[in-house]
């Protein structure tokens, strides 16, 4: 059976990294969420006080980019691959609401995506791969034999992150975390690199009103489908 490229974007909290896990585990591919590489720079940032309303110190992060070493490292238990900055653990630490506040102006930074565009084309260089984040099917892999493009509307998303948040014991209004959604939509889509948007070879998948299950089920399928015609070319 032949490997293929899947590449998944969308909007923030779209439920892109439950998908495409499962995708990942039901095809035997490496899952890489670059959304995790972006919040690890933004950890970074913070912890050398380069942040204020936005990234107040641009040259010195760009500086310090080198510096910045970045690795996914397989959790036999978990079942998926979690974060590590500079060999510390930051699976944790990157999911907090003070890094999705930040995390936007870094990633619209152009040295930053460069130097984790070329990690996450390295990654997918033997393809069996899932990645997903915002620029995936348009920047990373154009050519990705299987592109989606998630959405739901900003209050779906935001009661399923605060619920997360709020599961993880931490501290926050849903009003807040309705705000951080919109404004990472609104910073995302209109950065002037990469923005996020559709490619145009890729499917729109709204999943506001659908299950798991059935997500997976139909998302499954597409894959099936392109391996299948993949093979009998
Ligand atoms: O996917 P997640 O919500 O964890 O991504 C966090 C942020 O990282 C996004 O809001 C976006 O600013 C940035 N990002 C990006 N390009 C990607 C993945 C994430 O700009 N490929």
């Amino acid at each position: 059976m032949q490997k293929i490229t899947v590449a998944i974007d969308g909007f923030s909290s779209t439920g892109k990294s439950t998908i495409a896990k499962q995708l990942a585990k039901a095809l035997g591919y490496i899952y890489v969420d670059t959304g995790a590489m972006y919040r690890a720079v933004t950890l970074f940032a913070m912890r050398n006080n380069l942040m204020g309303a936005g990234v107040n110190n641009q040259s010195t992060l760009i500086k310090l980019l080198p510096k910045i070493n970045l690795k996914f490292v397989y959790n036999d238990e978990l079942g998926f691959a979690e974060m590590y900055l500079n060999n510390e653990n930051v699976e944790k630490q990157i999911r907090t609401l003070e890094v999705s506040k930040n995390v936007s102006p870094v990633a619209a930074i152009e040295e930053v995506r460069f130097k984790l565009v070329e990690m996450q084309k390295k990654m997918g260089k033997e393809k069996g791969i899932v990645m997903d984040g915002r620029d995936i099917g348009t920047v990373v892999f154009p050519d990705a034999e299987l592109k989606l493009f998630m959405t739901a509307s900003a209050e779906k998303r935001a009661s399923r992150r605060y619920k997360e948040l709020l599961d993880r014991g931490d501290d926050v209004s849903y009003e807040e975390v309705l705000k951080n959604v919109q404004d990472r939509d609104y910073l995302d889509s209109h950065r002037e690199f990469s923005p996020l948007k559709l490619a145009p070879d890729a499917i729109e998948f709204d999943n506001s009103d659908m299950g798991l299950k059935e997500q997976f089920e139909r998302i499954f399928n597409y894959a099936e489908r392109v391996i299948n015609k993949k093979d009998a070319q």
